[in-house]
């Protein structure tokens, strides 16, 4: 058992390191996946719209690369036509979907914020796949709301992206359970946020992520004992748990 003092130094470490892209235990491995098998494959225009996105004060914020690539197979691979994306930011996570989708595809994406949508817009447009997204401005709940209420979108969504405010991951989650579609996959982003789920009380974390930890703790706990849902989740990016709906 890792109870010695060593053990406790390296943890430490680790959560001052809050921020990475990757909870892998060496930057090094992470560093030989994207640079093997994520950077030669990357669409140029996503590439163009990481490169942007970098210069962003908040790029903290934007999908990594491998899980863009992971989420592009996996719609390719569930053959997902309806989908829906919870936080666009610049839209790295909204156009490795588009791509994956068919040309008559659909997204329907929302955000509060406009601005940040507007940076990947033009490279969206480029890439020739603008015409897949009904992008929304504004908080996403009420549109859920809206749309559960008139009832024709029961059960319609192939798949849901949702990576937006952490505190209300529960309240999408009840909602989304009848929009997705009985077969169809729901994915909660930053399921294990910044590895602090498991640093103990006193562990030195950032405002943000202290804050909004017990969110996360909560939600796992509530998506390990919804029975409607089968799940997995898998430690790429900042920890993405895929839901897939059984009833
Ligand atoms: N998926 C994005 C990407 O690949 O770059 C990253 C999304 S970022 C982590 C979270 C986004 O959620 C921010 O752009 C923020 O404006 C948005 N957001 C926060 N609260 C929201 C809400 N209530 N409804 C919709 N979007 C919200
Ligand atoms: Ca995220």
């Amino acid at each position: 058992m890792a109870t010695n003092g060593d053990s406790n130094a390296e943890q430490t470490t680790r959560h001052q390191e809050v921020g990475h892209k990757s909870l892998l235990q060496s930057d090094a491995l992470y560093q030989y996946i994207l640079e093997t098998s994520v950077y030669p494959r990357e669409p140029e225009s996503m590439k163009e719209l990481r490169e942007a996105t970098a210069k962003h004060p908040w790029n903290i914020m934007t999908t990594s690369a491998d899980e863009g690539q992971f989420l592009n197979m996996l719609l390719k691979l569930i053959n997902a036509k309806n989908t829906m994306e919870i936080g666009v930011f610049t839209g790295y996570s909204l156009l490795a979907t588009a791509l994956a989708l068919p040309d008559d595809g659909k997204i329907l994406a929302m955000d509060i914020n406009r601005e940040n949508y507007d940076i990947g817009r033009p490279i969206i447009e480029k890439a020739g796949v603008a015409h897949k997204i009904d992008f929304r401005e504004g908080p996403a709940l009420p549109v859920l709301d809206q749309m559960i209420e008139d009832g024709k979108y029961h059960g319609t969504f192939d798949f849901v992206f949702v990576d937006a405010d952490k505190d209300n991951y529960i309240n999408y989650h009840k909602r989304i359970i009848d929009l997705v579609k009985v077969g169809g996959l729901i994915g909660y982003d930053n399921t294990l946020w910044n590895g602090s789920v498991v640093a103990p009380p006193d562990a030195p974390m950032r405002k943000y992520v202290r804050y909004y930890r017990d969110f996360v703790l909560e939600l796992n706990k509530a998506l390990a004992a919804d029975p409607r849902i089968e799940i997995c989740m898998l430690p790429v990016g900042d920890g993405i748990t895929l839901c897939r709906r059984v009833s």
